[in-house]
């Protein structure tokens, strides 16, 4: 090991399982899915990094088996190259699906290192911070109007500000009034001084509504101050997204689905949304996330980050949100133990509602191995230094 290069001596993930948040897919998450995993890259200069895949944990542990050749000995300072090296190499392997969202969390912990091996938080290494806090919004899923407001009613005691609800019954009852009475429900509960989004989750399987449904409910968003309506259409209507921008009364978002740097460009240059929301945790890392974050400032849309899924994906979106000029929001999962329960020190909302973005070095937030343990049989081989 030199002070230019420090070597990736083994990379291993971990699933998470037992305690796996509700999709609101209409073929429900259990509790026991692995539906997420966390990565460790361990180097010769004894650091690790951290990061975190949105995907089944066996599928990770195969898509590792896979890299391994092109990653081992590689330069874990040099995070953007040896992504795009794993990216460019296994163009015929599947790309876009499991190798790329496993990419992202590799990408995601060689970050992680660059910051701990300089003692520099991520969002300087990324060029620059803008922002030292940000407003994390509470994403929970809709339910019934009474239960959506005690849900709610609790997450606005914590603290929260912002709220998104989505998925649940929401366009899948094909029932115009239940949806705008959850919205109503909603909008009373977190109050006018709130932030409220809308998503359909209309990347759900078999997701029954089309271009009409969606400007006829924009028009009942609008009349409760929805700030946007996210995934109102299936994920691949790109035309349909086009002209429903154009139709719509409140703003339109998505792109959660989308992953690598090129699916993103059509979306971009044709005007499909408002609010591009990109997942570090799939779509190719944070060196990819950043690219698709910039070029949507350059087309004037909105960036938000949508790596909730786990505290590694959180600490991520807040690294992005301090070097990103117009970053005003981070999407966080409401009552998540993998977002809760697995780090030495929780995510604190301010008296204001926002989130302080970590200025230690890298992700800047810490695993606790006995809190990861508990999600994770496999836990302990992230906190171990393979043998020399
Ligand atoms: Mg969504």
């Amino acid at each position: 090991m030199s002070a230019h290069h420090i070597a990736i001596r083994s990379i291993v993930a971990a699933p998470l399982l037992g305690e796996s948040p509700k999709g609101g897919w209409s073929a429900e998450i259990k509790p026991d899915d692995s539906v997420h995993a966390l990565i460790a890259v361990h180097t010769d200069a004894g650091i690790t990094g951290f990061g975190s895949v949105f995907t089944n944990g066996g599928l990770v542990e195969a898509a590792l088996k896979v890299l391994e050749p092109l990653y081992l000995g590689e330069n874990a300072l040099e995070p953007e190259r040896v992504s795009e090296k794993l990216n460019q190499n296994t163009f015929w392997m599947g790309r876009g699906g499991t190798l790329t969202h496993t990419i992202s969390g590799i990408d995601i912990a060689l970050w992680d290192i660059l910051g701990k091996a300089l003692g520099q938080p991520l969002g300087r290494l990324l060029g620059g911070i803008y922002r030292k806090r940000v407003m994390p919004y509470c994403s929970v899923l809709m339910e019934e109007p009474a239960a959506m407001r005690v849900t709610l009613a609790r997450f606005r005691a914590q603290g929260f500000r912002a709220f998104k609800i989505g998925w649940g019954p929401f366009g899948r009852r094909l029932d115009a009034k239940l949806d705008e009475a959850i919205v109503k429900a909603a909008r009373e509960t977190v109050g006018e001084d709130s932030q409220l989004f809308v998503d359909a989750g209309a990347s759900d399987a078999y997701w029954p509504n089309g271009l009409r449904w969606a400007i006829n409910t924009s028009h009942m968003l609008a009349a409760f101050n929805v700030g946007w309506f996210e995934e109102p259409l299936k994920p691949d209507a790109i035309d349909d997204f086009c002209e429903l921008r154009r139709q719509s009364a409140v703003p339109i978002a998505g792109g959660e689905v989308l992953t690598r740097r090129q699916s993103f460009t059509s979306w971009l240059t044709r005007g499909a949304f408002d609010i591009v929301q990109p997942d570090a945790t799939k779509v190719g890392g944070i060196s990819e996330q950043r690219r698709i974050a910039w070029m949507a400032e350059e087309f004037g849309v909105k960036y938000v980050g949508h790596g909730w899924n786990t505290a590694l994906g959180v600490a991520a979106d807040l690294q992005l949100a301090a070097a990103l000029p117009h970053v005003d929001l981070v999407e966080f999962i409401g009552g998540s133990a993998y977002v809760d329960g697995i780090l030495a020190e929780p995510f604190k909302l301010d008296a204001e509602g926002h989130l302080e973005i970590p200025m230690r070095a890298g992700l800047g937030i810490t695993l606790d191995p006995a809190k990861v343990a508990r999600y994770s049989p496999g836990a302990a081989a992230l906190f171990t230094q393979p043998a020399a």
